[in-house]
C-alpha cells in the first residue's frame, strides 16, 4: 500500500541550517534551530545540528522530553513560556526556557533548588507585537526580582516579533531590546550573555547588516525548512524552498460539471459553498483530506492544478489544465507553507520518507 508521504530533503535542511548559521555567525550571531514546525521529528533535528546551528529550540515541552529521550544532549531551549503546571518537567529536561511571568520562574527556582541545578532563563520583552513578554517599563523591577533567585540564573533578554501583531523587527524595536540589556548592567551590574532577536523575520535585517551590535542570537525554524519569511512575505533567495514536498494518491479522475447539481446545504465544516460556472471540468480526488493537513498550506507543484476543496478525506482538485496526463494511481505533489507542514508532519496517516543526511 502507498500511503500518502512527506518527503523530506535531509541534505535541503542542512545546507539551509549551515546558510543560515554562516551569515549569522559572520555578525556575531548564533543560531537556534527550531524544531516546532516538523513536532521535532529526528532526522531533521539532526539534519539542522549537521548544518552547525548552535543549539535547539521547540514551543512544546512534550517535543523536548522526546528529543532527550532518543539521546540529543545539546542545549534545548523552551520557546514557550512554560506552564506553572509543569515547571518539574522543563528543569528536568530544558536547558533553558523563555518566560515573561514572575510566579512561574520563582517556581522554576524552587524546583531547580530541589534537584541541586540551576534553571537558565530568558526574560521576554514585550516590544510592541503584543504576544508573550514583559512591558519595557516593568522589565528593571523584575530582573531585580530574578536576580535574587537562587536556582535560575537570568541568561539574557529576547523578544518575538511578527507571531501575533505582525510587528516587523527593525533598528528601533532591536535597539530597545540592547538598550534594556545596557540599563540592566548599568543600573543593576548584572551582566547578560544573550540578546535574542526574534525568528525568520529577523534574517532581512541579518541581509542587510542592520542588526544592532549586542543582539546575539536568533531562533530559527520556518527559514531553515521553507527557505521563506512569512511576516515579510518572501522567499529568502539563499536558501532552498524545496526541501519538503507532499505526495497524495489519485483515486478518482472524472469529467464533472463545475456546480453541484441539487438544493445546497452546509458542508462537514458547517459552511454554504459557493461554486462558479465554468462548465464540465476534470476533476480528481486524492486520498488526503483535512485530517491529514491544513488544506490552506499546500500548494500544487504543478502551478497548472486547482485545489476545488476538501472534506476530512478526499481533496478535490481541477486537473483540466494539468500539463501532465494525470491517471488513477498516480501521485501529486505539493509544496507547503509552515502551515502545512506543522499539521502534515503530525499526521500519523501521511508516512515521512527522507532523502540524503
Ligand atoms: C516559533 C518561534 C520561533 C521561530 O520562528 P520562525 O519564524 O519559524 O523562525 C522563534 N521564537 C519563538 C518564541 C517561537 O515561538
Amino acid at each position: 500500500m502507498v500511503s500518502s508521504s512527506l518527503d523530506i530533503d535531509l541534505d535541503k535542511i542542512r545546507y539551509n541550517a549551515a546558510q543560515v548559521k554562516q551569515m549569522c555567525q559572520q555578525q556575531g550571531i548564533a543560531v537556534l534551530g527550531v524544531t516546532k514546525g516538523f513536532s521535532a521529528i529526528p532526522e531533521i533535528v539532526s539534519a539542522m545540528l549537521a548544518g552547525g546551528v548552535d543549539g535547539l529550540a521547540d514551543a512544546r515541552m512534550e517535543n523536548i522530553v522526546e528529543l532527550r529521550n532518543v539521546g540529543f544532549d545539546q542545549p534545548i531551549t523552551l520557546l514557550r513560556i512554560p506552564r506553572l503546571s509543569n515547571v518539574k518537567n522543563v528543569v528536568r529536561y530544558a536547558t533553558i526556557s523563555v518566560n515573561s511571568e514572575i510566579t512561574v520562574i520563582k517556581a522554576l527556582a524552587e524546583e531547580a533548588k530541589k534537584l541541586h541545578t540551576q534553571h537558565q532563563v530568558v526574560l521576554m520583552i514585550d516590544v510592541g507585537d503584543l504576544r508573550e513578554g514583559v512591558m519595557e517599563e516593568h522589565v528593571l523591577e523584575t530582573v531585580n526580582q530574578i536576580s535574587h533567585l537562587q536556582g535560575v540564573k537570568l541568561l539574557g533578554l529576547g523578544t518575538n516579533m511578527g507571531c501575533f501583531g505582525g510587528v516587523l523587527p527593525s533598528i528601533d524595536n532591536l535597539g530597545r531590546l540592547v538598550e534594556l540589556g545596557n540599563s540592566i548592567q548599568n543600573q543593576l551590574g548584572i551582566q547578560l550573555e544573550i540578546i535574542s532577536g526574534g525568528g525568520t523575520s529577523t534574517l532581512s535585517l541579518v541581509e542587510d547588516q542592520k542588526v544592532p551590535a549586542g543582539v546575539n542570537q536568533l531562533r530559527i525554524g520556518e527559514g531553515i525548512l521553507l527557505g521563506t519569511d512569512s511576516t515579510n512575505q518572501r522567499r529568502i533567495p539563499w536558501l532552498c524552498d524545496d526541501a519538503f514536498l507532499l505526495r497524495a494518491e489519485v483515486i478518482e479522475l472524472k469529467d464533472k460539471p463545475s456546480v453541484p447539481i441539487g438544493d445546497i446545504g452546509r458542508d462537514a465544516f458547517g459552511k454554504v459553498p459557493q461554486f462558479t460556472d465554468v462548465g464540465v471540468r476534470k476533476r480528481a480526488i486524492l486520498a488526503l483530506g483535512k485530517q491529514d493537513v491544513i488544506i490552506e498550506g499546500i500548494i500544487p507543484v504543478d502551478e497548472n492544478l486547482k485545489i476545488l476543496g476538501a472534506s476530512s478525506d478526499h481533496l478535490i482538485i481541477d486537473v483540466t489544465d494539468s500539463s501532465t496526463n494525470i491517471q488513477v494511481g498516480d501521485s501529486v505533489s505539493f509544496r507547503l507553507t509552515y502551515s502545512g507542514i506543522l499539521s502534515a508532519s503530525q499526521s500519523r496517516y501521511i508516512s515521512k520518507k527522507f532523502r540524503g543526511g
